[in-house]
């Protein structure tokens, strides 16, 4: 990145400014599966959109560049950039991972890579002794996501780096939750950084895509060979809208984190909230590392409710946030990660891994955080004023 703009203006003064051929100021959205070539002999730098398009071309360079890589993939989902990433292993090989990784990353690796030969062993990546221990000498991956979903732990990127590297092994940091305005783990030394940039990338819960942005020329190569061989590229129309996302992915963060900050705060007083997962709180276990390591906590936080009865009905008196799956996005979501993200996951590694059925996950949109505040409060009172009711009986 250049480093005479800063990080927001970057966001919109890059190469992609303007369209070359006619000064427009929004990428092209080029609709063409392939491309004349004018000689037999030499082809154009276009030959067929699975290869590379000119649209999904401009999205790579602009989260290369914002995430300090030599260059970046756009693929048709997050799930899609996770699971090529993952084609860089040969069978025999062996993953670490972050235990409590995104629920489709646990199924691709305890259901998919397994039948392949890959071995994984899941730790805390919180506790780095234990990630020593769990390197075998056929380990070749260690894969973070900080801070980790739904609980917020926060993984240090420079450590676990350090650490694949002295045993030959390469770092990959699913960034989802933080994006590069926060958080850069290439400059914190992983090889690999990937997004679902269905979140808060393109920001407005209207597309589906997946990036991965390299640090190392020749894996670059590798990994372009696999998107090409693979071949779930992202599509021409969802490349367009998450470039449009990320223009403004600085001023929504700001107002989303602050949000985040105030309704954590909020939430902790609560009586009737046994805990709150946000690394913003100065009592969460990580929250050095993560202003070490970040420029702030995010807006996502979970926070859990005494069982699953007392969640149902919260769910039904709360008014703003929608209930549904996802995160990052401009309306603030509800999600419920026992019966959503990790529904993939065995009750009792679920369970084991803190993910109770009273946890609730909150990303934070752009409403006032007033008003989520009061729409929270009122739900808790319902809550409260049931629970009383009861007991009366
Ligand atoms: C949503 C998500 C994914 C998967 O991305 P899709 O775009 O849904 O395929 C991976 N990691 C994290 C942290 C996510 O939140």
């Amino acid at each position: 990145m250049s480093h005479r703009y800063t990080f927001e203006t970057h966001l919109l003064h890059n190469k992609h400014k303007f369209d070359p051929a006619t000064g427009g100021v929004s990428v092209p959205i080029h609709h063409s599966s392939t491309f004349h070539q004018s000689s037999v002999d030499k082809f154009g730098k276009y030959d067929y959109s699975r290869s590379l398009n000119p649209t999904r071309e401009a999205l790579e360079e602009i989260i290369a560049e914002l995430e300090g890589g030599v260059r970046g993939f756009a693929f048709s989902s997050g799930m899609a950039a996770i699971s090529t990433a993952f084609l860089l292993l040969s069978k025999g090989d062996h993953v670490v991972v972050t235990e409590d990784v995104y629920g489709g990353t646990y199924r691709m690796v305890t259901q998919v890579l397994n039948r392949f030969g890959i071995e994984h062993t899941f730790v805390d990546m919180t506790d780095l002794d234990a990630v020593e221990q769990a390197i075998r000498p056929n380990t070749a991956l260690l894969y973070a996501e900080t801070p980790s979903n739904p609980l917020l732990k926060v993984t240090d990127i420079h450590a676990i780096s350090q650490i694949a590297k002295k045993h030959g092994a390469y770092t990959f940091v699913d960034n989802t939750f933080m994006t590069p305005y926060l958080q850069r783990p290439l400059e914190l030394g992983a090889d690999i950084v990937l997004h679902s940039a269905t979140k808060f990338l393109s920001g407005h819960s209207d597309t589906v895509a997946g990036l991965a942005v390299v640090k190392d020329e020749e894996l670059a190569n590798r990994l372009y060979s696999l998107q090409n061989s693979f071949g779930a590229v992202l599509g021409v129309q969802d490349a367009w809208l998450v470039m449009r996302g990320i223009k403004t992915l600085s001023v929504r963060m700001n107002q989303s984190q602050e949000s985040a900050k105030n309704i954590a705060g909020f939430l902790q007083e609560q009586p009737l909230i046994k805990n709150v997962f946000y690394p913003g709180l100065v009592n969460h276990p990580q929250a050095d590392l993560q202003t070490q390591q970040a420029y702030g906590p995010g807006a996502v936080l979970s926070f859990e409710l005494e069982d699953a009865e007392v969640l149902t009905r919260f769910i039904e008196q709360v008014k703003l946030p929608v209930f549904a799956v996802s995160l990052g996005a401009v309306e603030s979501i509800l999600s419920y990660p026992a019966k959503m993200s990790h529904a993939a996951m065995p009750l009792g590694e679920r369970v084991r891994r803190g993910i109770t059925d009273g946890l609730l996950r909150l990303s934070v949109g752009l409403e006032s955080a007033d008003d989520l505040i009061l729409d929270f409060k009122q739900a808790l009172k319902s809550i409260a004023t049931i629970a009383v009711s009861k007991e009366e009986v």
